[in-house]
């Protein structure tokens, strides 16, 4: 027990790593963390958060995701008692550090609860208060980039850019592309009535993602070190997101992977390489042979796309 507890950082190495990196006071950092690539902190990820808020002080703006569990559209009725508010509010599904910093008497969140982002310190009430139900999902982090110069932080986990959603998004618009998909979403009590809430939640494949983020990456590099046990890496938003719009503008299928089970990548969008019927009859065949497993998945997914599945652009 004794040994476990030295192998913890301190709060104070934790920001003395964080100034290593580059993280500096006024800083807006848009964060992905995995608390678990840090490594264990003295009084566990609370810490981390506020040796963050520390090294960028009283200016500085910490921008993380809450994205909540949702329902499909459709069956929303079998979850009509499930209804969150302003004062209830639904729990991320985003990781320990979202979850913790949620209960920080400093910490606000979106008043677009269907897709809402939780930020801390100087521009918190602003971003807030601003990103309401008629604002895109990306609406407060697009600001940010924008007005504020925000960089995103990334510790341990997957490649990582923070702007990849807004870029396709854009670019699907701009193009004329569409995607059918499943539409989710959640109950909203507002001003004692209740309603729901459409995500407004852009797909694109993390298989494909692997295969061009190195190019972004490279494009919007700030500074890379470590803090605690995990990599870290901070890129400029602003610039990772001009490059996956150029490159999306300039190729869209270079977001489609090369995975033939991939139900998103080979039928779901309008340039997407297969027909729903070709996807069928391939993964009806698996069924027969050692694929049938990943067959069965399959299936599943494309029965869930035929029956709840709307074309939406962007
Ligand atoms: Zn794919």
């Amino acid at each position: 027990m004794k040994q476990m507890e030295q192998e913890k950082h301190t709060q104070r190495k934790i920001e003395e790593d964080l100034e290593k990196l580059g993280v500096s006071k006024g800083d807006t950092l848009f964060l992905r963390v995995s608390y678990k690539a840090i490594g264990s902190i003295e009084n566990g990820p609370i810490s981390f958060i506020k040796a963050l808020e520390r090294v960028v002080g009283n200016d500085g703006t910490i921008i993380m995701t809450a994205f909540p569990h949702k329902h499909i559209r459709q069956l929303r009725w079998f979850h009509r008692n499930e209804v969150y508010s302003s004062t209830n509010v639904p729990k991320p599904t985003t990781g320990a550090i979202p979850t913790l910093a949620l209960t920080l008497p400093e910490a606000r969140i979106s008043q677009k609860l269907e897709f809402p982002f939780i930020v801390i310190g100087k521009y918190s009430e602003y971003l807030t208060k601003n990103h309401t139900h008629n604002k895109s999902g990306y609406w407060l982090l697009q600001e940010a980039i924008e007005d504020l110069g925000c960089k995103c932080l990334r510790i341990g986990g997957e490649p990582f850019v923070g702007s990849t959603h807004i870029a396709f998004d854009d670019i699907l618009k701009e193009k004329g592309y569409y995607q059918t998909k499943l539409k989710y979403g959640l109950f909203l009590y507002e001003d004692g009535k209740k309603k729901w809430y459409d995500t407004p939640n852009t797909v694109f494949c993390r298989t494909g993602f692997k295969q061009y983020v190195d190019d972004i990456v490279s494009a919007s590099k700030l500074s890379e070190g470590f803090v605690g046990n995990g990599y870290a890496i901070i890129t400029d938003m602003k610039k990772s997101l001009s490059k996956e719009r150029d490159m999306f503008r300039k190729d869209i299928k270079i977001t489609l992977c090369n995975n033939p089970n991939c139900l998103d990548c080979r039928t779901s969008f309008s340039f997407s390489d297969e027909t729903n019927w070709i996807f069928f009859k391939r993964q009806f065949f698996n069924l027969f042979s050692n694929k049938r497993k990943t067959a069965i998945h399959s299936l599943g997914f494309l029965f869930n796309k035929l029956m709840f599945g709307i074309p939406v652009q962007g």
